[in-house]
Protein backbone atom coordinates (compact mmCIF):
# COMPACT_ATOMS: atom_id res chain seq x y z
CA UNK A 1 0.00 0.00 0.00
CA UNK A 2 1.43 3.30 -1.07
CA UNK A 3 0.92 6.66 1.09
CA UNK A 4 0.89 9.69 -1.36
CA UNK A 5 3.97 11.88 -0.82
CA UNK A 6 3.74 13.95 2.52
CA UNK A 7 5.90 17.33 3.09
CA UNK A 8 8.71 16.97 5.02
CA UNK A 9 8.44 16.28 8.79
CA UNK A 10 10.51 15.97 11.85
CA UNK A 11 9.71 13.36 14.18
CA UNK A 12 9.59 15.19 18.10
CA UNK A 13 11.51 14.15 20.51
CA UNK A 14 10.08 11.55 23.28
CA UNK A 15 11.21 12.11 26.70
CA UNK A 16 12.90 9.01 26.56
CA UNK A 17 15.40 10.34 23.58
CA UNK A 18 15.43 13.89 25.75
CA UNK A 19 17.10 11.24 28.26
CA UNK A 20 19.28 10.02 26.85
CA UNK A 21 20.56 12.80 25.05
CA UNK A 22 21.41 14.81 28.10
CA UNK A 23 23.43 11.60 29.69
CA UNK A 24 25.20 11.08 26.40
CA UNK A 25 25.91 15.11 26.75
CA UNK A 26 26.88 14.68 30.50
CA UNK A 27 29.84 11.75 29.70
CA UNK A 28 30.35 13.10 25.85
CA UNK A 29 29.96 16.72 25.63
CA UNK A 30 30.32 17.47 22.14
CA UNK A 31 33.59 18.96 20.27
CA UNK A 32 33.85 20.01 16.47
CA UNK A 33 35.34 17.46 14.48
CA UNK A 34 36.97 20.37 12.31
CA UNK A 35 38.75 22.49 14.81
CA UNK A 36 38.41 20.79 18.41
CA UNK A 37 36.30 23.95 19.99
CA UNK A 38 33.30 22.89 22.33
CA UNK A 39 30.15 21.44 19.44
CA UNK A 40 26.99 23.73 19.32
CA UNK A 41 23.56 22.21 20.62
CA UNK A 42 24.94 18.55 21.05
CA UNK A 43 26.40 18.59 17.38
CA UNK A 44 30.10 17.52 16.60
CA UNK A 45 30.27 20.79 15.05
CA UNK A 46 31.28 24.30 16.36
CA UNK A 47 29.03 27.23 15.42
CA UNK A 48 31.96 28.90 13.66
CA UNK A 49 32.71 25.94 10.76
CA UNK A 50 28.90 25.41 10.94
CA UNK A 51 28.54 29.56 9.48
CA UNK A 52 31.31 28.20 7.05
CA UNK A 53 29.00 26.04 5.20
CA UNK A 54 27.58 27.18 1.95
CA UNK A 55 24.05 26.79 1.69
CA UNK A 56 22.78 26.57 -1.89
CA UNK A 57 20.35 29.11 -1.62
CA UNK A 58 19.52 29.72 -5.38
CA UNK A 59 18.97 26.53 -8.06
CA UNK A 60 17.76 24.80 -10.72
CA UNK A 61 14.64 23.34 -9.18
CA UNK A 62 15.15 20.25 -11.44
CA UNK A 63 18.69 19.86 -11.20
CA UNK A 64 19.90 21.35 -8.16
CA UNK A 65 22.80 23.30 -9.91
CA UNK A 66 23.55 26.89 -8.44
CA UNK A 67 22.45 29.81 -10.46
CA UNK A 68 22.34 33.41 -9.75
CA UNK A 69 18.74 33.58 -9.81
CA UNK A 70 16.50 30.81 -8.92
CA UNK A 71 14.54 28.78 -12.47
CA UNK A 72 12.73 25.49 -13.12
CA UNK A 73 14.84 24.74 -15.39
CA UNK A 74 18.73 26.12 -15.81
CA UNK A 75 20.11 25.96 -19.49
CA UNK A 76 21.77 22.39 -19.06
CA UNK A 77 18.36 20.51 -17.85
CA UNK A 78 16.87 22.91 -21.47
CA UNK A 79 19.74 21.24 -23.71
CA UNK A 80 18.73 17.44 -21.94
CA UNK A 81 15.91 17.01 -19.32
CA UNK A 82 17.15 15.17 -17.06
CA UNK A 83 15.25 11.48 -16.06
CA UNK A 84 14.66 13.11 -12.59
CA UNK A 85 11.72 15.29 -11.39
CA UNK A 86 13.31 17.58 -9.07
CA UNK A 87 16.72 17.64 -7.19
CA UNK A 88 17.27 18.82 -3.82
CA UNK A 89 20.74 20.12 -2.89
CA UNK A 90 21.04 21.98 0.57
CA UNK A 91 24.71 22.82 0.36
CA UNK A 92 27.77 23.76 -1.75
CA UNK A 93 30.17 21.69 -2.09
CA UNK A 94 33.18 23.03 -0.80
CA UNK A 95 35.03 24.37 2.57
CA UNK A 96 34.45 22.93 5.14
CA UNK A 97 32.08 19.97 4.04
CA UNK A 98 34.58 18.52 2.27
CA UNK A 99 36.50 17.61 5.06
CA UNK A 100 34.06 16.26 6.80
CA UNK A 101 32.98 13.95 3.62
CA UNK A 102 36.77 13.29 3.68
CA UNK A 103 36.15 11.82 6.97
CA UNK A 104 33.42 9.95 6.46
CA UNK A 105 34.04 8.37 3.28
CA UNK A 106 38.47 7.81 3.62
CA UNK A 107 38.34 7.90 7.33
CA UNK A 108 34.99 6.00 8.05
CA UNK A 109 34.28 8.39 10.72
CA UNK A 110 30.88 7.82 12.19
CA UNK A 111 30.61 10.67 13.80
CA UNK A 112 31.41 12.99 10.56
CA UNK A 113 28.57 11.00 9.30
CA UNK A 114 25.90 11.63 12.26
CA UNK A 115 27.08 15.66 11.60
CA UNK A 116 26.38 15.24 7.91
CA UNK A 117 23.04 13.46 8.37
CA UNK A 118 21.94 15.96 11.05
CA UNK A 119 22.64 19.21 8.84
CA UNK A 120 20.95 17.16 6.12
CA UNK A 121 17.98 16.35 8.10
CA UNK A 122 17.66 19.99 9.78
CA UNK A 123 17.99 21.69 6.21
CA UNK A 124 15.24 18.82 4.46
CA UNK A 125 12.78 19.75 7.34
CA UNK A 126 13.03 23.73 6.47
CA UNK A 127 13.10 22.99 2.63
CA UNK A 128 9.62 23.64 1.34
CA UNK A 129 10.38 21.90 -1.99
CA UNK A 130 11.07 18.43 -1.00
CA UNK A 131 7.94 16.02 -0.25
CA UNK A 132 8.72 12.59 1.29
CA UNK A 133 9.11 9.73 -1.35
CA UNK A 134 7.79 6.45 -0.37
CA UNK A 135 11.51 4.97 -0.59
CA UNK A 136 14.83 5.94 -0.39
CA UNK A 137 17.22 4.38 -2.94
CA UNK A 138 21.22 5.37 -2.61
CA UNK A 139 23.35 5.35 -5.23
CA UNK A 140 24.83 2.35 -5.43
CA UNK A 141 29.03 1.48 -5.41
CA UNK A 142 29.98 -1.37 -7.22
CA UNK A 143 30.72 -4.38 -5.43
CA UNK A 144 35.07 -4.20 -5.91
CA UNK A 145 34.87 -0.53 -4.34
CA UNK A 146 32.66 -1.75 -1.90
CA UNK A 147 35.22 -4.02 -1.03
CA UNK A 148 37.99 -1.84 -1.22
CA UNK A 149 36.10 1.08 1.15
CA UNK A 150 34.56 -1.25 3.21
CA UNK A 151 30.82 0.67 3.16
CA UNK A 152 28.66 3.08 0.92
CA UNK A 153 28.60 6.66 1.95
CA UNK A 154 25.32 7.08 0.53
CA UNK A 155 23.37 3.86 2.55
CA UNK A 156 25.37 5.57 5.36
CA UNK A 157 23.97 8.36 5.27
CA UNK A 158 20.40 7.27 3.95
CA UNK A 159 19.94 5.87 7.14
CA UNK A 160 19.21 7.92 9.92
CA UNK A 161 17.78 10.23 7.26
CA UNK A 162 15.18 7.35 6.25
CA UNK A 163 14.96 6.53 10.10
CA UNK A 164 14.07 10.51 11.14
CA UNK A 165 11.45 10.31 8.26
CA UNK A 166 10.02 7.14 8.50
CA UNK A 167 10.53 6.28 4.98
CA UNK A 168 11.63 2.95 3.78
CA UNK A 169 15.17 2.05 2.70
CA UNK A 170 15.52 0.47 0.09
CA UNK A 171 19.46 -0.67 -0.89
CA UNK A 172 18.74 -2.87 -2.83
CA UNK A 173 16.49 -1.59 -5.44
CA UNK A 174 19.30 -0.58 -8.01
CA UNK A 175 22.81 -2.04 -8.55
CA UNK A 176 25.60 -1.78 -10.51
CA UNK A 177 25.66 -4.01 -13.35
CA UNK A 178 29.40 -3.51 -13.87
CA UNK A 179 32.13 -1.54 -12.41
CA UNK A 180 32.38 1.89 -14.92
CA UNK A 181 35.62 4.49 -15.31
CA UNK A 182 36.17 6.95 -13.07
CA UNK A 183 34.32 9.80 -13.96
CA UNK A 184 36.34 12.63 -13.24
CA UNK A 185 38.26 11.92 -16.20
CA UNK A 186 35.73 11.81 -18.43
CA UNK A 187 34.28 15.01 -20.56
CA UNK A 188 30.42 15.36 -21.00
CA UNK A 189 29.75 12.75 -24.14
CA UNK A 190 31.95 10.05 -22.58
CA UNK A 191 30.83 10.15 -19.61
CA UNK A 192 27.37 9.36 -20.88
CA UNK A 193 28.67 6.52 -22.53
CA UNK A 194 30.18 5.39 -19.76
CA UNK A 195 27.69 5.03 -17.92
CA UNK A 196 24.93 3.47 -20.24
CA UNK A 197 23.65 0.15 -19.13
CA UNK A 198 25.89 0.83 -15.50
CA UNK A 199 22.97 0.37 -13.44
CA UNK A 200 20.39 -2.30 -13.17
CA UNK A 201 16.94 -2.44 -10.87
CA UNK A 202 16.25 -5.84 -8.98
CA UNK A 203 13.14 -6.20 -10.62
CA UNK A 204 11.36 -8.29 -7.85
CA UNK A 205 12.13 -6.42 -5.48
CA UNK A 206 10.50 -3.66 -7.09
CA UNK A 207 7.30 -5.80 -8.01
CA UNK A 208 6.76 -6.41 -4.56
CA UNK A 209 7.54 -2.67 -3.08
CA UNK A 210 6.08 -0.95 -6.25
CA UNK A 211 7.16 2.58 -4.86
CA UNK A 212 5.31 5.08 -6.83
CA UNK A 213 8.09 8.22 -5.95
CA UNK A 214 11.75 7.10 -5.26
CA UNK A 215 14.33 9.49 -3.76
CA UNK A 216 17.81 8.47 -5.40
CA UNK A 217 20.47 9.63 -2.77
CA UNK A 218 24.27 10.63 -2.84
CA UNK A 219 26.66 12.58 -1.04
CA UNK A 220 27.59 15.03 -3.33
CA UNK A 221 25.99 15.56 -7.16
CA UNK A 222 28.70 17.11 -9.14
CA UNK A 223 28.05 16.64 -12.72
CA UNK A 224 24.62 14.64 -12.33
CA UNK A 225 25.64 12.34 -14.88
CA UNK A 226 25.39 9.09 -12.51
CA UNK A 227 22.27 9.98 -10.81
CA UNK A 228 20.63 10.72 -14.38
CA UNK A 229 21.40 7.32 -15.43
CA UNK A 230 20.26 5.91 -12.13
CA UNK A 231 16.83 7.90 -12.61
CA UNK A 232 16.43 6.84 -16.20
CA UNK A 233 17.25 2.90 -15.24
CA UNK A 234 14.48 3.57 -12.85
CA UNK A 235 11.86 5.19 -14.35
CA UNK A 236 12.49 2.53 -17.38
CA UNK A 237 11.35 0.30 -14.77
CA UNK A 238 8.43 1.77 -14.17
CA UNK A 239 8.46 3.94 -11.23
CA UNK A 240 6.33 7.04 -11.73
CA UNK A 241 8.51 10.02 -9.85
CA UNK A 242 12.44 10.27 -9.30
CA UNK A 243 13.65 12.68 -7.39
CA UNK A 244 17.46 13.39 -6.18
CA UNK A 245 18.52 14.29 -2.77
CA UNK A 246 22.45 15.42 -2.47
CA UNK A 247 23.80 16.87 0.66
CA UNK A 248 26.00 18.84 -1.61
CA UNK A 249 26.10 20.18 -5.19
CA UNK A 250 29.26 20.96 -7.01
CA UNK A 251 29.03 23.74 -9.42
CA UNK A 252 29.88 22.29 -13.21
CA UNK A 253 33.51 22.28 -14.62
CA UNK A 254 33.57 23.17 -17.98
ZN1 LIG B 1 34.84 24.15 14.55
ZN1 LIG C 1 19.10 22.22 -14.18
Amino acid sequence: MISPPAPVNLKQPTEVDGFWQRLQFALLPPHCLLCGARGESSRDLCAACAADLTPNRTSCARCALPLPTPAALCGECLRSEPAFDAAFAPYLYGHPLDLLLTKLKFGHSLAAGRVLAELWIAALANGARATLPNAIVPVPLHATRLRERGYNQALELAKPLAREFDVALAPDLLCRARATAAQSDLDAATRRRNLRGAFEVDASRLATTRPAHVVLLDDVMTTGATLRECARTLKRAGVARVDVWALARAPHRR
